[in-house]
């Protein structure tokens, strides 16, 4: 019988998972998938690692199933479909690790509640990760659990990258730019030392575009800023996120509008961003297809942040070596690419057409200043690579 680890993603709306087999080489990812549609009409599908459908189900009444049910359902799934494999541990993607999580941990009780108190920080996200931990423990209160944190791969970012202009006392409550989709930017770097070690050892900004979206300014594959800070908010224009504001707008909608801090929470987090300034869709394949041109609009705005704060991790950098595009946008979208590197054109940067539709790996043209590349990300494999690694297996 095969030893396994299952790896979980577990945000607002769907959990996001992987099978991964115990092997002398490391964790080898024998199958995955997605639970979508959490609290309207949750689905489910598994395939193995040929995209083969191992599983599909559908709860077409499950607006009410929680997280938890979901995910007793998907763990007595994976026990009674892979009966030669045993699962001995899970490891988990948790958001948040403040100061004190610079490294993937073993969750135990105490840990558990230093990360509850990090909940309010990213309140997207650190309580459906947490959630999905307390469920496994009451199913399987022996089996393992490792926490992976998206924070620790900027834990060593300079202090003046993770300073923020508050008074000193605040720094020491924890008052920090923390960074975000660590785990994504930590296996993009370990990709890129591999495919490109002479790009690797320079300076790249790596861009992160999905439902979330971050950059990373790297320098041998080290960050050394990001656009993330405190909170996920921070940064780019985002899928439902505002993206950077001028925090005095927040002190105007409590004074003048008199938002409670819940409302503003939500304004900020659920209600902005692409859905917010469209009015269509957060989705960015909602709004190619769509005609209003407050899509457009939305879009464009999209595309002016991204290489607005592209040109700030340049100061930082001290110039650019190349840019990583990852994730949902990053990796299928050609437009959106082509339509932010013209806008750092200035740069010297040339994108190949060509290469750029068909999503290739590198798509800058060749007499770029910089280097272009596609970098499909795989956060559930870095996560199922620390785990194996705190088993004290071979990752
Ligand atoms: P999450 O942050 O939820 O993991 P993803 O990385 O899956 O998000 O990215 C979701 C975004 O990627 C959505 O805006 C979606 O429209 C976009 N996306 C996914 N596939 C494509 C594609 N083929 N073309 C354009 N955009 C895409």
């Amino acid at each position: 019988m095969s030893r396994a680890i299952i790896s979980l993603n577990a945000g607002s709306s769907s959990i996001k998972f992987g099978l991964f087999l115990l092997t002398a080489e490391g964790p080898v990812h024998a199958a995955g998938g997605k639970l979508e549609g959490i609290g309207t009409a949750p689905r489910l599908i598994v395939r193995d690692q040929d995209g083969v459908v191992l599983a599909q189900r559908n709860w077409p009444d499950g607006g009410a199933m929680t997280h938890e049910g979901l995910l007793d359902d998907l763990y007595h799934w994976a026990d009674a479909h892979l009966p030669h494999h045993r699962i001995v541990a899970v490891g988990h993607r948790v958001v948040h690790g403040g100061t004190h999580f610079a490294a993937p941990v073993r969750i135990d009780a105490a840990a558990l509640e230093a990360l509850e108190a990090l909940s309010p920080l990213a309140p997207l996200h650190q309580p459906h990760n947490l959630a999905a931990i307390r469920a496994i423990a009451a199913m399987a209160p022996d089996l393992p659990q490792i926490a992976c944190f998206d924070t620790a791969f900027h834990h060593d970012m300079p202090a003046v990258a993770a300073r923020m202009a508050l008074p000193r006392a605040y720094a020491d409550r924890g008052y920090r730019r923390y960074g975000f989709h660590g785990l994504s930017y930590e296996y993009i770097a370990d990709r890129l030392g591999a495919v490109d070690p002479a790009l690797a050892a320079g300076r790249v900004i790596v861009a992160h575009l999905g439902n979330g979206a971050s950059m990373c300014a790297m320098r041998g594959l080290r960050s050394i800023d990001t656009t993330m800070g405190f909170t996920a908010l921070d940064g780019l224009m985002m899928g439902t996120r505002t993206g950077s504001l001028d925090p005095g707008v927040v002190v105007h909608l409590m004074e003048q509008e008199g938002l409670s801090g819940k409302a503003i929470e939500d304004l900020l987090y659920r209600q902005s961003g692409l859905l917010g300034v469209s009015g269509v869709s957060s989705d960015m394949r909602a709004l190619h297809a769509s005609n209003d041109p407050r899509a457009a609009e939305a879009i464009e705005l999209f595309v002016w942040r991204a290489a607005r704060h592209t040109a700030a991790l340049m100061a930082g950098l001290e110039g650019l070596d190349g840019i990583v595009f990852t994730a949902g946008i990053g990796e299928n979208d050609p437009v959106i690419r082509r339509m932010i590197c013209a806008r750092l054109a200035w740069t010297g940067i040339r994108i190949d057409d060509a290469a750029n539709e068909a999503n290739e790996p590198v798509i800058s043209a060749p007499h770029s200043a910089v280097a272009v590349r596609v970098v499909p990300t795989d956060e559930e494999r870095m996560i199922a690579r620390h785990t194996a690694r705190l088993l004290g297996e071979a990752a």
